[in-house]
């Protein structure tokens, strides 16, 4: 197959349509059968749901090629059922998890020429979402959606090495103990934007944000998990109903316990004892994982022992097995890696 005429190592992360976007509609109950279609712009009431009470969510999930030249991606059936989980949340319908994966596949087959070749660094991003379609003044759930996936070619998350990060304590909330933070809605970030622009206007990369309640315990940042290393090389993760499930770091938990045979730990991480701990990684789809070198909370700073120049080792490692997987240069775990072509 022809690749489009791009220059992958230089892609960054931004939107560029692609040839066919999947578009299925729900009316008076029911999910129509979905196509693909080459109109890359949505037409819907000025008065839809989506646009007067932010009634949608989304997923993202990406496809690249393997090293042995097949195109997969990686665990789409956990994005189904995570959007499932978001739809009840959001009063919206699910869209039935093998028609999800279906989909995912057709439309990352129908834009083939589009995923980045092996060794490029680059991948498909593949973004699944959904929301209400028709006219709702009054406040309630809409009565027609749109599930729509489109794809976007997207760069090398890390150019040239992947360099720690600085991150700050955020003084706002990013979820409330019994709200979103669970599911993967457009308003939780809507309200992430005036805390990151704030937190890059001071120098830093990104928020961690506290739990809502107490202040007192870490969750996660805006949109990626966190996973620490202790002094004793135990991977730990915060336990938080209001985190956003991350596949990512589900993935990289059974990494570290089944490849690397460490210790892991969820539990609730106190922000009083990060101090103590050798590294941290924020993970997600998009980095896989990002390495922070510190932490600071207003007048500390945390410095991590693994500094600010690489990886510490064990997420270095963690990074290495889960993209080896990933990659096909590794047995993947059953179902981790759904062959698309
Ligand atoms: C999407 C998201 C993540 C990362 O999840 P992955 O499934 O690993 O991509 C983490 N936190 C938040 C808030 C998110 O929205």
């Amino acid at each position: 197959m022809d690749k489009k005429n791009i220059d992958w190592e230089n892609l960054g992360f931004s939107y560029q349509p692609t040839d066919l976007r999947f578009v299925a509609n729900y009316k008076n109950g029911a999910w129509d059968e979905g196509a693909l279609i080459a109109d890359p712009t949505v037409t819907i009431s000025e008065c839809a749901g989506v646009l007067q009470y932010a009634q949608t969510c989304f997923e993202g999930l990406k496809a690249y090629t393997t090293e042995d030249g097949h195109i997969v991606a990686f665990r789409p059936d956990l994005n189904a059922e995570r959007m499932e989980n978001s739809c009840k949340r959001l009063e919206m319908p699910v869209y039935p998890k093998e028609k999800f994966v279906e989909a995912v596949v057709e439309t990352v087959k129908a834009n083939a020429a589009y995923v980045p070749p092996y060794g490029s660094g680059a991948s498909l991003y593949i973004r699944p979402y959904m929301f209400g379609s028709s006219a709702v003044i009054g406040v309630k759930p809409a009565d027609e959606y749109q599930f729509r996936i489109f794809t976007t070619p997207v760069g090398p998350y890390f150019k040239g090495g992947a360099k720690p990060i600085t991150v700050k304590i955020s003084d706002f909330d990013r979820a409330a103990p019994h709200g979103t933070g669970h599911i993967k809605a457009g308003l939780n970030y809507a309200m992430s934007l005036y805390p990151i622009v704030l937190a890059h206007q001071e120098g830093f990369d990104e928020n961690i944000y506290l739990d809502a309640a107490t202040r007192t315990k870490i969750e996660e940042t805006g949109g990626a998990n966190i996973i620490f290393v202790t002094k004793d090389q135990k991977v730990i993760t915060p336990k938080s109903n209001s985190i956003l499930p991350s596949i990512t770091r589900r993935s990289l938990m059974y990494v570290a316990k089944e490849y690397l045979g460490l210790e892991t730990e969820e539990r609730e991480i106190l922000l009083e004892e990060v101090k103590d701990f050798a590294e941290c990684g924020l993970c997600g789809t998009a980095a896989v994982i990002s390495p922070v070198g510190c932490i600071v909370d207003h007048d500390k700073e945390i410095r991590f022992p693994s500094g600010m120049e690489k990886m510490g080792p064990i997420i270095q490692k963690l990074y290495d097995t889960l993209t080896g997987i990933q990659m096909g240069r590794l047995p993947a775990p059953e179902g981790w890696v759904k062959t698309i072509l």
